[in-house]
């Protein structure tokens, strides 16, 4: 696919409308004030850029580039990089509020932003995504800061292109800045367990749900729909623990067995063929919709938005979802599995073991000192076990979807915050501590 096509019909729902639909009754349940509502529910900076990038064959093509600062209200901004053809900024500015609510249930120090390229980095040669990423970064030089907003991998990108921002922002700043990005090689400040993180986290997130829901973890079988690295590291760390993977997929459609897949296999079939499963044998060619609808135990999609929509909700017969994607479930669809007793663990707490594990890089970095993996495994673990039972007790304790739940843990902590900022709170010794 070419940048040049215009985005792919892959969203037939506005991720942003479905963002603020759950945003909006996560603020009734809390009974948010008119102005704190308003101040939450828009975006504090919204950032748009051409790039214009000398391509290999000599011609010039101009990408466009965005970067979208939801909040800065618990600190510097965090999110993610991506490179796609279906970036626009509705999408952006979506993912952006999404990580703002993310960093708030795992109780991270963090506001919430995005950035996106629209493009198709599988179509494009290592060098010239290195001067896109460059590109992007010199358009970014003032909005970017390890205290202001600090980028990470997403979608189509990883440690070469933070590699790439780092080098350039330092240049320009004329001194090593690596708190500036996170997600870089180890060599250059990453931390170890940042590769891994956002999967083991998925890996968490489903054990502590299996076991709340009385699901044994041990031969449990698992759909994960979409093999990059959040759906691989999880279909891996969740077989490891005993679970069993019948299928999974990418964009060359799915894959499954049901003595379960040899997911190691599958991960060197992947990188031995620039990252597609096209034509893995270690399981019977299913499409995407069939993968969807399996009779599995867990669904995890791990790709891009609104795998689950109105259309194909009534098909799902998973006992539990569990999101590795941002905003994998339109809005509509929430009801309907709902209705049909699915239990989703949501996106913004299912997947942070990503952005819980940046925290821990950007310390590391401005203490100028590593942690050894074992400290990260453990204290990323203990983050997302300690957000899972808090996001629990709040939906059994209200009775609703531990989607609302998240979102009135998220928005309650970042309204608190606001309060105290802005001077209309003032401490009570009985207040929550956070
Ligand atoms: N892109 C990841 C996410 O959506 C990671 C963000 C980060 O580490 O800042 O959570």
């Amino acid at each position: 696919m070419s940048y040049k096509e215009p985005a792919p019909i892959m969203h037939d729902k506005d991720p942003l409308e479905s963002m603020m639909k759950r945003f909006h009754i996560a603020a009734e349940y809390l009974n948010l004030d008119e102005e704190v509502y308003s101040v939450l529910k828009s975006s504090n900076k919204k950032i748009i850029v051409s790039l214009p990038i000398s391509m290999d064959d000599g011609s010039v093509k101009v990408f466009e580039g965005y970067r979208v600062i939801h909040s800065n209200i618990l600190g510097p901004s965090k999110g993610g990089l991506r490179f796609d053809p279906g970036v626009n900024l509705n999408e952006v500015t979506a993912l952006a509020a999404w990580m703002t609510w993310k960093c708030a249930v795992v109780d991270i120090p963090y506001g919430g932003a995005k950035g996106g390229v629209c493009c198709d980095p599988r179509s494009m040669s290592k060098s010239e995504l290195e001067r896109l990423t460059r590109a992007y970064t010199q358009a970014m030089h003032d909005v970017f800061g390890p205290d202001k907003d600090i980028p990470a991998p997403d979608v189509g990108t990883g440690p070469d292109q933070m590699a790439w921002l780092m080098d350039e922002y330092s240049r320009a700043r004329g001194t090593t800045v690596n708190a500036v990005v996170t997600g870089k090689p180890i060599i250059l400040g990453g931390s170890v367990g940042r590769i891994e993180a956002t999967g083991r986290g998925v890996m968490v997130a489903t054990l502590s749900a299996l076991t709340k829901i009385k699901i044994n973890p041990f031969n449990a079988t698992v759909a994960v729909q979409g093999f990059g690295n959040v759906g691989s590291w999880a279909a891996n760390l969740l077989k490891e623990r005993g679970c069993k993977i019948v299928a999974i997929s990418d964009i060359s459609g799915g894959y499954y067995n049901e003595k379960g897949i040899d997911v190691g296999n599958a991960i060197t079939y992947r990188n031995e063929h620039k990252g597609s499963l096209e034509k893995f044998d270690g399981g019977k060619k299913i499409s995407n919709e069939e993968l969807l609808s399996l009779d599995v135990d867990v669904l995890i999609p791990a790709a891009l938005e609104n795998a689950i929509t109105e259309k194909n909700a009534n098909q799902i017969k998973a006992r539990l979802i569990v999101e590795g994607a941002n905003g994998p479930t339109s809005h509509e669809a929430d009801s309907i599995l709902e209705k049909k007793g699915i239990v989703a663990v949501p996106d913004i707490l299912a997947n942070a073991g990503g952005v819980i594990v940046s925290y821990f890089e950007w310390v590391q970095n401005r203490l100028g000192f590593k942690w050894t993996k074992n400290r990260v495994y453990r204290r990323s673990d203990s983050i997302m076990k300690q957000a899972f039972n808090n996001v629990f007790s709040i939906s059994k304790k209200y009775k609703i979807s531990l989607r609302t739940a998240a979102y009135i843990a998220a928005i309650d902590k970042v309204a608190r915050t606001y309060k105290y900022r802005d001077g209309s709170f003032t401490f009570q010794k009985n207040d929550k501590n956070s």
